[in-house]
């Protein structure tokens, strides 16, 4: 006997993902009265922030910008304890507005997504679990974030190393206490910079093994005063407004001046005075900072100078100093203590470009020149960034394409928002959007009111489909390469090049033109009624 097939649920929208994309989504869906299920991997809700639970994870936007605008009874309602919130704080947050807006009984748990497949001749969309249930949907968003999908070194034998191994991206749940033991971290990325202070405070012996020298800057975190809490609250419609026309969703002065017209004494001031202040300061002090490689220099040298004065051991402050990518091509870094780690006794650097790591072995970790015998591993070796859990899921559009075939040489897609060829299928945050490049929880809302208001248009024309033209999806990968092009992102070798993945399209993801001008680009087609997009009713 052939086991029944299991029913199909028929739902108006599916969301794959419960993190601040894919509640705010099933929020705004709701609110256009349609039938919205979000599924969800994890065994809660939360995202990035219910994963990457790791010692020190804290976000390194400021709280108070990296929160839900949409609602101002919940930005005044809620208090957030520090400058930046760490990650236990960021999820009870999270709670909290799944409580208040009544969004938990729309989330399916511990439910990974395998297929979805478009049905030309309906005009919808059939996904199945990899529990084997199915769901029939008219719209798909997939709300599956940027860094998902963690990967391990390209090194053998990870899985014949007798202590304990760990990923920052999947810590576990309970305390992990590194007190009396030998501990390697491989990895000095953001999630490696903010978890080695931790650990080093309690392990016998620590080595970093770094590949990257990366550009890392003191967070100079404090307390929320509760005066600063309530200023920012009387303020903060307009504090909102200035991040949705900023760069990088964060307010910060505009640049006037070339880091070059200025002489080196007052462009030292200016470093000086936006250092420890927040993640683009840095960046944002001059207008050719990113775009040419002497202004960047003289930024780059700054922050190796602040290297050269915390760390003792001149030798190893060199091997700390970034020389191989200009400063901020790779993701910049917000750190407590990170240098000054290197100062302990019992905290070691390899540099990994001079001793290449070659295999994970039963006792530890061995480069071309030594093993060293460890207790436990943390891998802080990031993610396949951007496309990653989108390449996890067998996604095919029309005429069954898959959407790996299409992207083969790299994505291309219209705003980052959807896939010509791909009908009714959204990214949040998807690649050739400000996405990573920006302040997440900006993108975010703006990218979800897109979608539930470009949905909402559809179906008042009484149309049930809307897809990317190729035309459309052309012109804005090309523009994204060309404003990629123009900056220095694409000389590093990065995630956002996709470099960090053996094999993956060397492709610039995100999109530098800054948040305002993408936002203002959105709402110009919006009023326009929607050139680059065509509404069809099945
Ligand atoms: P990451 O930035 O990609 O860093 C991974 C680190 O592992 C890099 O140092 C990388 O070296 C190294 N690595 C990877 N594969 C390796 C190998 N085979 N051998 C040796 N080293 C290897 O990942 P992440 O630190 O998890 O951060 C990813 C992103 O998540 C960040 O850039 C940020 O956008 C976000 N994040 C944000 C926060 C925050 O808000 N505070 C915290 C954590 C993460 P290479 O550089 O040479 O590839």
């Amino acid at each position: 006997m052939t086991a029944p097939a299991t029913p199909v649920r028929r739902v108006d929208a599916l969301v794959v993902g419960a993190g601040l994309s894919g509640l705010y989504m099933l929020h705004r869906f709701r609110g256009l009265g349609l039938d919205t299920v979000v599924l969800e991997a994890g065994s809660d809700i939360g995202g990035t922030w219910f994963w990457n639970r790791y010692p020190g994870a804290r976000c390194d936007v400021e709280s108070m910008e990296y929160s839900y605008s949409f609602s101002p009874e919940l930005e005044q309602d809620w208090d957030w304890t520090e400058k930046y919130p760490t990650q236990p704080e960021i999820l009870r947050y999270i709670h909290h507005v799944a409580d208040r807006f009544g969004l938990h009984d729309g989330v399916r748990l511990e439910t990974r997504v395998a297929s979805a497949h478009y049905r030309d001749a309906e005009g919808r969309w059939t996904v199945t679990t990899e529990a084997g249930d199915r769901y029939d949907t008219e719209q798909l968003v997939m709300a599956t974030g940027c860094l998902s999908t963690s990967k391990l070194p390209e090194i053998p034998g990870v899985e014949r190393f007798a202590g304990r191994t760990f990923h920052t991206a999947h810590w576990p749940h309970e305390e992990v206490d590194f007190t009396g033991r030998r501990v390697a971290v491989i990895g000095t990325g953001s999630s490696g910079i903010q978890a080695i202070p931790l650990i080093a405070e309690q392990a016998a012996d620590l080595t970093v093994f770094q590949r990257t020298a990366n550009f890392s800057m003191p967070a100079n975190n404090a307390p929320l005063s509760e005066q600063a809490q309530a200023e920012r609250k009387r303020g903060y419609r307009e504090h909102r407004e200035a991040a949705r026309t900023s760069g990088f969703g964060i307010p910060v002065p505009e640049a006037t001046r070339s880091a070059l017209e200025v002489d080196p004494t007052e462009r030292h001031a200016q470093y000086e005075s936006v250092w420890g202040r927040n993640l683009v300061g840095m960046l944002t002090s001059y207008t050719d900072s990113i775009v040419d490689p002497a202004a960047n220099e003289t930024a780059a040298e700054f922050v190796r100078e602040k290297i050269r004065g915390i760390v003792d051991d001149p030798e190893t402050a060199e091997t700390l100093c970034p020389r191989d990518h200009p400063f901020g091509t790779k993701r910049p870094c917000l750190d407590s203590g990170y240098y000054a780690t290197f100062n302990r006794e019992t905290v070691h650097l390899v540099d990994l470009k001079k001793t290449p790591l070659t295999e994970i072995t039963e006792h530890g970790v061995r480069t071309s020149e030594a093993e060293y015998a460890v207790d436990d591993i943390v891998f802080a070796t990031g993610f396949d960034a951007m496309t990653g859990s989108l390449a996890a899921i067998d996604i095919r559009g029309r005429a069954g394409r898959p959407l790996a075939d299409k992207w083969a040489d790299g994505p291309v897609t219209h705003l980052g928002l959807q896939v010509a060829g791909f009908p009714n299928l959204y990214m949040i945050t998807g690649p050739g959007s400000p996405s990573v490049l920006s302040n997440m929880m900006v993108s975010i809302e703006q990218h979800v009111d897109f979608v539930a208001d470009t949905v909402a248009h559809a179906h008042t024309r009484g149309d049930t489909v809307v897809e990317s033209t190729e035309e459309a999806e052309q012109g804005w990968t090309d523009h994204v390469r060309e404003v990629g092009d123009y900056t220095l992102y694409p000389q590093a070798d990065s995630w956002y090049m996709g470099s960090n993945v053996p094999g993956k399209p060397r492709v610039f993801m995100a999109y530098i033109g800054g948040v305002g001008a993408y936002r203002a680009h959105c709402e110009q087609l919006a009023a326009d009624g929607y050139p680059g997009f065509a509404f069809s009713a099945r």
